[in-house]
């Protein structure tokens, strides 16, 4: 009986979207499983690409064989994807319509998607005898050499005893990462014969000989001897010509944390609103429910405190748990509080990771290693068996949906995941998403309240609104009102720390003629050019054009050109002005370009090294400082304006959880907010700290509009480089879903994006919303399908299944 495998391909187009049939190799036989990566001949040329194994089907020896392809070589030594992640795999082709194999490509880490050389090498309890026959003597292998030499099926066997090991080379610099270190050659009676015979003076290599006495014959790296015990190099080297010591040089992991230390923190006892959450959860892991909590808890409440009390119960049932952060640079407390009560049964997965970086942490997920993942959205894919828990912190947050394809969001996953594994998901937030909070009112999610700011002396602070209509400024500062700045002030004077937020959404700097009112446009796009300046320029935000400030206007030749709008960096001018004596730190894009700088930023403020942090919305997340006692929001309602049904919702979060950041500690907090909109419900309500009031008031504007959620949403996006093409296709489209689509479901457009023109398309857009339509999703991706040969002519179309963005 010989076997078969479906293999879907790495060519993303609709018509390879389907696995196809390959004969496996006699030699292969049983060493081919579904989730491994294979090469495979395909298409006229026989060209070689790369697939992945779905599936292994027997077949009748009356088949013909003959018009089956073969498959060429393994890409792996055991799968890469579970039968779990190969199902949810299923399930976001489904939901998010996107190709099979880009859903299988997004579930891996980036190392292993490309071309990189790998090198198989053996673990520490392979047995001699096979480092002796299969490895030649030698602890490690290339690929190609055990391909060629015909010895990949039997390494395949090791590797599924887990003697041997896939190491991915990255480039030479993070080939592999050594720790030198010493031990001693010596027994403890030679060492105090050498000690004995030292001169009373030789202070180091007395030293040296009383440490090495101490390691009772084990191993210490250099670093440790230095910073433990004061050893130096150089009487290292002596010890090794004196033949006191042998130099090791050992490969490390790559533990993005290295260079940190935890101390270690224990669990708090809970007051009695975390302690029934923390039960009910519990309960759920125990009981083994996939059951979904909504954790709403105002900022300081204690929310983390409660799942890492989760995670710990997680990790004795021999359990494992994901923990999602929204962005993992923007939380470093966050993760490190994980770190710090778990150590290094946590994995840490974000993008700031290097690749050789990320790799390593996924390995030690996968070999069991790490039984608790903290990451940003992807972290959803952790190869982690045994899930006991999903917990997703912020789950507002719309960095958890994909905007790319696949346009996956992460919380749908995770209740997927939950599902497989019969375990709970906790959604944790001071300001739930409304979809979440309604589903928690229908009961559909179980709903847990902290109200109550966890530590005794921490209160919600007082907040204040500024109206900007009709405020005092200072001379020509227009940024601050009279009563921020003697706020500031007065915080200065007391020697406690201030946050002030520049809100960038839907706002920017651009630089206008006072003559004629010109404003720089972009060539290829409908919008206006940027200001930048760090680099001096003008940019665009859709396209990346670029090109130097004009000092004339392109229009009249007027030179009175001026700048709008305020930038962080002019802000902090404004401020070294108004107190010479503050030491400011700004963070936004610019300074937080490089890698880890985030991270020091923050730690400089945390101890003390300035008196006012200056930034934007990046600032308003997870920060537990308990000096700050004053928050000021420089523009509350810049994103007001957007044309977005949630630009409520997302003000409403970003002030509430800016205003979080005050009175943390046993001193009082205040919260100024500037705004020129100064009774809108959302800024209102976010002044009274009153999530469940603004969710009732929103929730009637939802109903009243029939958006989500009372309604589903679904958005079709067409560009072209001729508007009458894609206007054309868009109203073909219409006609199309006016026809499958119940009379319920209410059909916005086509009309142009808010920015129509980008980069030299058109766009056009397509907004459905929907109660109930049980084949949308097969008819939008018969839309896909159908509109190939256009597509092939330069049409784009996409579809996002619940879009988070409508600008
Ligand atoms: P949230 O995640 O809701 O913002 P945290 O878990 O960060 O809240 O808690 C806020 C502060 O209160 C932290 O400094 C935390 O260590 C402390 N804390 C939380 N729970 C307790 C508790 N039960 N007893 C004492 N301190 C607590
Ligand atoms: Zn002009
Ligand atoms: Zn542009």
């Amino acid at each position: 009986m010989r076997k078969v495998a479906e293999v879907i391909v790495d060519v993303p187009t609709m018509q390879t979207d389907l696995p196809y049939t390959y004969l496996i190799p006699d030699e292969l036989e049983d060493k081919i499983l579904p989730g491994m990566r294979v090469i495979v001949p395909f298409g006229k040329g026989n060209r070689k690409i790369q697939g992945f194994v779905t599936a292994i089907n027997e077949i009748l020896p009356t088949e013909d064989l003959t018009a089956l392809k073969q498959i060429e070589a393994p890409m792996d030594l055991v799968p890469v994807l579970s039968k779990e992640l190969l199902e949810m795999a299923e399930e976001m082709r489904r939901t998010t319509l996107a190709f099979k194999i880009t859903c299988f490509q997004t579930m891996l880490p980036n190392v292993m998607k490309a071309s990189y050389d790998k090198k198989l090498v053996v673990r520490s309890d392979c047995p001699q005898e096979i480092m002796d026959t299969v490895f030649d003597g030698l602890a490690e292998m290339t690929w190609e050499d055990a391909q060629t030499s015909g010895k990949l099926p039997t390494i395949m066997k090791l590797r599924q005893e887990n003697l041997v090991d896939v190491v991915y080379l990255v480039n030479k610099k993070n080939r592999v990462k050594t720790i030198k270190g010493f031990q001693s050659l010596l027994t403890s009676q030679e060492l105090m014969a050498v000690k004995d015979s030292l001169k009373p003076n030789a202070k180091q290599q007395h030293l040296l000989i009383d440490v090495l006495l101490l390691l009772d014959g084990s191993m210490i790296s250099n670093k440790e001897a230095q910073e433990l015990y004061d050893i130096s190099t150089a009487v290292i080297k002596t010890g090794q010509t004196k033949g006191w010591l042998n130099i090791i040089e050992q490969e490390v992991k790559r533990d993005p944390y290295a260079n940190h230390t935890f101390k270690q923190t224990f669990a708090a006892t809970l007051n009695s609103e975390q302690q029934l959450a923390y039960e009910a959860i519990t309960h759920a892991v125990r009981e083994q429910k996939s059951e979904t909590f909504l954790l709403e808890g105002i900022t300081g409440s204690g929310k983390t405190e409660v799942y890492l009390q989760v995670i710990a119960d997680v990790l004795k049932e021999n359990k494992t748990g994901i923990v999602l952060v929204p962005e993992i640079s923007l939380t470093p407390q966050t993760v490190r509080r994980f770190k710090e009560r778990f150590g290094s049964e946590v994995a840490v997965l974000h993008s700031a990771l290097s690749v050789g970086e990320k790799y390593d942490e996924w390995r030690k997920i996968e070999h069991g290693d790490a039984k608790v993942v903290v990451g940003a959205r992807s972290a959803i894919f952790a190869p982690l068996d045994n899930l006991g828990v999903i917990i997703i912190d912020e789950e507002h947050e719309s960095t958890y949906k994909q905007e790319e394809n696949p346009r996956y969001h992460a919380r749908d996953l995770a209740i997927w995941r939950a599902n497989y594994h019969q375990c709970p998901v906790v959604l944790g937030s001071a300001t739930p998403s409304l979809e979440t909070r309604a589903r928690a009112q229908k009961k559909v999610y179980h709903m847990l309240q902290l109200t109550e700011r966890a530590t005794q002396a921490s209160r919600l602070p007082k907040t204040e609104i500024i109206n900007m209509t009709e405020a005092e400024t200072f001379g020509k500062m227009q940024t601050f009102s009279r009563h921020l700045l003697e706020k500031i002030q007065l915080r200065l004077h007391k020697k406690e720390q201030v946050v002030l937020m520049l809100n960038r959404r839907g706002y920017s700097s651009f630089v206008m003629c006072r003559d004629c009112g010109f404003v720089v446009p972009c060539p290829n796009c409908d919008i206006s050019l940027t200001l930048h300046m760090d680099s001096h320029s003008m940019k665009c935000h859709y396209c990346g054009h670029e090109e130097p400030i004009p000092n004339k206007c392109p229009d009249c030749q007027s030179n009175k050109i001026r700048y709008y709008g305020t930038g962080t960096q002019k802000v902090e001018e404004e401020l070294t002005q108004l107190f010479p004596k503050a030491r400011i730190l700004r963070m936004d894009v610019d300074t937080t370009r490089k890698k880890g700088a985030h991270e020091r930023l923050l730690e400089q403020f945390g101890q003390h090294e300035a008196d006012i942090l200056l930034g934007t919305q990046m600032i308003a997340k997870g920060l537990d400082f308990p000096n700050v006692t004053l928050v000021g929001v420089l523009n509350a309602d810049t994103a007001l304006n957007l044309p977005d049904f949630r630009a409520s919702e997302r003000t409403f979060q970003l002030l509430t959880q800016v205003s979080g950041r005050a009175g943390r500690g046993d001193k009082a907090g205040e919260v100024v907010i500037q705004t020129f909109n100064p009774d809108h419900y959302a800024i209102q309500l976010a002044k009274r700290h009153d999530y469940e009031q603004f969710f009732r008031y929103e929730m009637s504007v939802r109903h009243e509009a029939n958006y989500p959620p009372y309604y589903f949403t679904a958005q079709i996006i067409a560009s072209h480089p001729e508007e009458n093409v894609v206007a054309k296709k868009m109203y073909d489209i219409l006609l199309g879903l006016k026809e499958q689509l119940s009379a319920q479901a209410i059909i916005l457009g086509p009309t142009p994006k808010a920015v129509m023109r980008v980069n030299n398309r058109y766009f056009y857009q397509i907004v459905i919303k929907y109660k109930a339509e049980p084949h949308l999703y097969e008819y939008l991706r018969s839309i896909l399908e159908n509109n190939q040969t256009e597509i092939s002519k330069g049409l784009k179309l996409s579809v996002d299944t619940e879009p988070l963005n409508f600008v």
